[in-house]
């Protein structure tokens, strides 16, 4: 395992630029132990520059041209595993059926972060309070992970093994894709964060909401994430979440902040990801936002997103 290499032999002997997924996976499996995926780089760049990647032979995807499509496909909207935040925002399939993942690009900070930094190399980064896979959360989305033994497409929440660490193994296996199921009418996805500190790039707490309404304007189903440094992303259902005292708006409102406070209180130090206003304030402004797009049918993103 690379991460039993000492640590002075960690200088980089290769790096290589793959042009296909398979081609990616036999070098992976050629240096096994000593190898490791690079997307964009934005993360790993810096950290081979301070001499604390853990390979010494890095595998860039981030030219495979598969891998850099986005399509739609049996209802799912389908993100190829090189696509940067600046392709989504540049990309009409995204702009007419995911809007949300607009208002996530925005925030990522800066046009050179955006230009290189992929969703799926947000996904395997695994930071508890990643807007982007914080809102794929809340859209129930997968990701295609691909090793020697084949493909298999897995729920992105269950990627999370704890802050800062994946069950992806970018040292054997490509994030090939992320599938989204499509939003159909009266369908709709918001997200909204609490801004970040001054001089600090990662909020504090993110929530992430996605919803359907009946024809009566109620709620039909709703699914709900939340992001936090100190956590691993959790998510809840309508089910979940009404716990049997949901008949009204304001009840489930209600219940919505007392499970996110419940959920931040255990493992949290009194950090702003406790604070009971902040946490009201958050997830009820992603509902809110939601509930607008999914009534007035809205495919325009929030440019106002914190
Ligand atoms: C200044 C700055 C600001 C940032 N702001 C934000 C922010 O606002 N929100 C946010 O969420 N993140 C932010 N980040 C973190 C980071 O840029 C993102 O997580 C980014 O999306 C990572 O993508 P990447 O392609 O650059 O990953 P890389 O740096 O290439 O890789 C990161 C990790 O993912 C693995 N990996 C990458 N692609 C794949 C793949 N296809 N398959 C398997 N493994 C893969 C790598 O092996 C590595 O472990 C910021 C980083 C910086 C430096």
């Amino acid at each position: 395992m690379v991460e039993l290499l000492p640590e002075g032999k960690r200088s980089l002997r290769d790096y290589y630029l793959a042009s296909s997924v398979e081609e990616a996976i036999a070098y992976l499996s050629a240096h096994s132990g000593e190898a490791q995926i690079i997307g964009g780089g934005t993360k790993m760049m810096p950290m081979m520059q301070r001499h604390q990647a853990l390979a010494t032979r890095i595998v860039d995807v981030s030219r495979i041209s598969a891998l850099k499509r986005v399509r739609v496909q049996d209802n799912y909207l389908v993100i190829g595993g090189a696509v940067t935040y600046a392709h989504i925002l540049k990309k009409d399939l995204i702009a007419t059926h995911m809007p949300v993942l607009l208002d996530i690009a925005q925030l990522v900070s800066g046009s050179p972060l955006r230009r290189e930094a992929t969703l799926a190399g947000s996904i395997v980064h695994a930071r508890g309070n990643s807007e982007g896979a914080i809102t794929l959360i809340a859209l129930g989305a997968e990701a295609e992970i691909a090793n020697l033994t084949g493909a298999q497409w897995m729920p992105i929440r269950a990627l999370f093994v704890r802050p800062g660490v994946s069950r992806v193994n970018s040292s054997a296996e490509i994030v090939t894709a992320v599938r989204i199921p499509l939003l159909e009418a009266r369908q709709a996805a918001a997200m909204a964060r609490r801004s970040p500190e001054e001089g600090n790039c990662y909020s504090s707490l993110i929530s992430a909401v996605a919803l359907g309404l009946k024809d009566d304007d109620s709620l039909d189903w709703l699914s709900m994430a939340v992001g936090a440094p100190t956590h691993v992303p959790r998510a809840w259902n309508l089910r979940e979440l009404a716990n049997g005292n949901g008949e009204t708006d304001a009840d489930l409102r209600e219940s919505v902040v007392e499970t996110v406070s419940s959920h931040l209180r255990n493992g949290s130090s009194g950090d702003a990801t406790s604070d009971r206003a902040q946490i009201s304030a958050i997830v009820l402004k992603a509902y809110e936002r939601a509930l607008r797009r999914a009534r007035t049918g809205s495919s325009a993103h929030i440019n106002s997103a914190p």
